[in-house]
C-alpha cells in the first residue's frame, strides 16, 4: 500500500516536462518559447525577459545586468543562477517549466541540474535552434528597428554576443550531449515548421 503510494507520488513529481530552448542570439527562442508554453502549458523563464524587466524597473539587478548587456557581454553566473533560481522557487507545481536563454555556461547548465535535482525531477531535453550567422546578423538588426532594444542596434554589439555564444554558451551542448538529451533542430524557414519541428521532438522523446 505504502510502495504504491510512493510510486504514484514519485510518478507525479517525476512527470515534468522541462525544455532548456538553446540557441545562438536571434535564433527564434522567444517566439518558439511562446509557442511552446501555450501547447504545453509550461512556465517560461527567460533570463533575458527578466533582465529587461529589472533594467525598466531600475532594479539594483537591473542596474548591475545593463552594465553587462549593453556591452554584449553575460551577467556574471552567480547573478543570473540566483535570479532563475528565485524565479523559478515562484511556480511550486508547474506542468513544466521552458528555460529559454538559460543555462548560457557549463556552470550555469551544472546549477540548473542541481537545482531541479533538488525539486525531484530534471531536464527532459535541451532543443537547440541552429541558425546560420549571417541570418543571425540580419534577423538582430532588423528587431533592433522595431523592438528599441539597444543590444541589438550596434553591430559591434550583435558580434561579441555571437562571439560570446560560440566560446562561452555553445560548450553547454556537449553537457546535455553526454546525458543524451540533446537534439538539433533546423531553426531557418516558417514560423509554424520550426514549432513543429520542436513539438515532433518532443513528443519522440516523451513518448520514447
Ligand atoms: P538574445 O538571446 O537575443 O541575445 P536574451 O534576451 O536571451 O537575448 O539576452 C539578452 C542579454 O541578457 C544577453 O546578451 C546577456 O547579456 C544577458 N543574459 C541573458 N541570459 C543570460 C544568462 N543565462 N547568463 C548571462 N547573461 C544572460
Amino acid at each position: 500500500m505504502q510502495e504504491a503510494f510512493l510510486f504514484i507520488f514519485t510518478r507525479k513529481i517525476t512527470s515534468m516536462l522541462n525544455i532548456v530552448l538553446f540557441g545562438p542570439p536571434g535564433s527564434g527562442k522567444g517566439t518558439q518559447a511562446a509557442k511552446l508554453v501555450e501547447k504545453y502549458q509550461l512556465i517560461h523563464l527567460s533570463t533575458g525577459d527578466i533582465f529587461r524587466t529589472n533594467i525598466k524597473g531600475e532594479t539594483e539587478l537591473g542596474k548591475l545586468a545593463k552594465s553587462y548587456i549593453d556591452k554584449g557581454q553575460l551577467v556574471p553566473d552567480e547573478v543570473t543562477i540566483g535570479m532563475l533560481q528565485s524565479e523559478a522557487d515562484k511556480h511550486t507545481n508547474p506542468a513544466g517549466f521552458i528555460f529559454d536563454g538559460f543555462p548560457r555556461t557549463i556552470q550555469q547548465a551544472e546549477a540548473l541540474d542541481k537545482y531541479l535535482n533538488g525539486r525531484n525531477t530534471s531536464i527532459t531535453m535541451m532543443l537547440s535552434l541552429e541558425v546560420n550567422e549571417d541570418e543571425l546578423r540580419k534577423r538582430l538588426l532588423l528587431r533592433g528597428k522595431d523592438s528599441g532594444r539597444a543590444d541589438d542596434q550596434d553591430p559591434a554589439v550583435i558580434q561579441n554576443r555571437i562571439d560570446v555564444y560560440n566560446r562561452d554558451t555553445a560548450p553547454a551542448k556537449e553537457f546535455y550531449t553526454k546525458q543524451n538529451k540533446y537534439k538539433g533542430i533546423n531553426g531557418v524557414g516558417a514560423i509554424d515548421d520550426i514549432f513543429q519541428s520542436l513539438c515532433n521532438a518532443i513528443e519522440a522523446r516523451v513518448n520514447g
